[in-house]
């Protein structure tokens, strides 16, 4: 067996173990075994780059020596920095390392991009296409999503806008494809300078390009550069002649583009809408909302709801950050004890990273057949004597439907301001990502049930306990 035979080897297995991973990810039941594999795919392809070293002729060994010392170094790093911050990371901020992550995979495809083309090496002009690709896809990718991850941790807030923008960009993106392209012609023969202004470009791209972009199209951008970085790393991995990379690449980057368009469709708008259109540039006209928002008793909420028959509950990035989901997984039994229908409503962009809510309720032994995704239930709501809203704002805010001034304005909501009557737990009067007011606090059918959804969930259960002790 030749080391170039155990290599290929090794890379074939690494890429069956990603799709084999991707396709257990694709149900939730066996999502967290899909991981394992992957994770297990991952370790197989980064010690087959290892035996590069044993496949090269003597006269390279001395300089792949040094290298391995250095990879060794440095993965001895990331993989310390990985395991901390993977261990210590909050639910509620899983979503910014994920962006963070996403964003170090395309950092990795521009750093490819970057030795090839500042190291002259000869390429044909197939491998220098995919190399100058990969890099400028690569680097918007990271600092695209950097931005994204300041977003989502609240460092930077709103949108940023200028008339004129999306000619600045347009503008800029011309420049990066005349750049690549002259890169391209030249045989990859262009100065230092040229080329490190190159990818100084292409990073401020991917800023310019994520900046104006806020409020409740944060996801489709995610997603995005979720499939850019895929796809950047696809680019390499040709660059490099690497059949795990490319693969790898090919599979991040397709489902990314999937994920991408279900994001979309899910907002209800195409992907260059969210991009280019100066769509929620307008500042809200709010108007006076009519009506008052009335505060009810977690106990009063509570009993009416263990005399339902049916109940709906539609859970929101609030329930995260409260971690009240093994609570309200206890009341939801509660109720069921009590011949209660009780069901779970999945608005797809509820959250803050695509299948939030999935994940959150999963964690909690939540069983999949009474969680329904949004086009599933919101017919549903009519029938329901009880919707609850459980931190959620946003993907149950009427104004997607009626304010046509709104930032979110067409985009699919739950129904719950359909039912009989609505509850919302939250702490008090905070706005959604988004941040629009919410008419739906206002409606005559909806009462306020104000505090941390973990408390909350505790004063029902007990309430409903109390009433079932003192019945007996
Ligand atoms: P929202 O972000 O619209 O609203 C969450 C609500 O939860 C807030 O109004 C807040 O009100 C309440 N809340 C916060 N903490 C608690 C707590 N401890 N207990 C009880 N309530 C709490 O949530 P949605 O899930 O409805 O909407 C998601 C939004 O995030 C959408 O706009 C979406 O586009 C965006 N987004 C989604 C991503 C994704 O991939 N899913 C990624 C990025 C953005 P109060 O402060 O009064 O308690």
């Amino acid at each position: 067996m030749t080391p170039d035979f155990i290599i290929q080897t090794a890379y074939f297995a690494a890429a069956f173990l990603f799709i084999y991973g991707l396709k257990r990810m694709s149900s939730p039941v066996t999502a967290r075994s899909g991981i394992v594999w992957a994770g297990w795919g991952m370790v197989v392809a980064v010690l087959a780059s290892f035996l590069y070293v044993l496949d090269v002729n003597e006269s390279a060994k001395p300089h792949l020596t040094t290298n391995i010392v250095l990879v060794a170094i440095a993965l001895a790093l990331g993989l310390g920095w990985a395991w901390r911050s993977g261990k210590k990371v909050e639910m509620t901020a899983m979503p910014q390392m994920v962006a963070l992550y996403n964003g170090m995979g395309g950092g990795a495809a521009a750093a490819i991009a970057a030795i090839e083309l500042f190291g002259y090496k000869t390429h044909g002009s197939i491998v220098l296409t995919m190399a100058v690709l990969g890099g400028l896809i690569g680097a918007m990718a990271l600092s695209g999503s950097l931005i994204a991850w300041a977003k989502l941790d609240g460092r930077v807030n709103g949108t940023w806008r200028f008339s004129g923008l999306q000619a600045v960009n347009g503008s800029l993106l011309l420049v990066l494809l005349a750049m690549g392209g002259y890169t391209i012609v030249q045989g990859g023969e262009v100065s230092h300078a040229f080329i490190a202004v190159f990818f100084i470009l292409a990073l401020f791209y991917g800023v310019m390009m994520t900046m104006p972009i806020g409020g409740a199209d944060m996801p489709v951008v995610i997603s995005l550069y979720n499939a850019f970085t895929g796809l950047a790393v696809g680019f390499e991995g040709y660059v490099l002649q690497n059949p795990a990379l490319m693969i790898a690449g090919m599979v991040v980057g397709s489902a990314g583009t999937l994920l991408t368009l279900l994001m979309a469709k899910a907002m209800n708008r195409s992907v260059s809408n969210v991009l280019f259109s100066n769509f929620g540039a307008a500042a809200e006209e709010e108007g006076e909302i009519e009506g008052s928002m009335k505060p009810a008793d977690a106990s009063d909420a509570a009993i009416q709801m263990r005399y339902a028959s049916k109940v709906i509950i539609a859970p929101g990035y609030g329930l995260a950050v409260a971690q009240a989901q093994h609570k309200l997984f206890e009341f939801v039994k509660l109720l069921q004890a009590n011949d209660v229908d009780v069901k779970f409503a999945i608005h797809p962009v509820a959250g803050r990273m695509p299948g939030h809510m999935n994940v959150l309720l999963a964690e909690a032994g939540v069983p999949y057949d009474i969680i329904y995704d949004m086009e599933d239930i919101n017919e549903e709501f009519a029938q329901a004597d009880v919707a609850v809203v459980v931190g959620a704002n946003d993907t149950v805010n009427p104004a997607a439907r009626t304010n046509k001034s709104s930032p979110i304005y067409g985009m699919p909501i739950l129904n719950v301001d359909k039912a009989r009557q609505v509850y919302v737990v939250k702490r008090g009067k905070g706005k959604g990502y988004s941040g629009v007011e919410n008419e739906l606090f206002y409606a005559d059918n909806c009462n306020m049930v104000y505090g941390d959804a973990q408390k909350v969930m505790v004063d029902m259960l007990t309430a409903v306990k109390e009433l079932e002790g003192g019945g007996h």
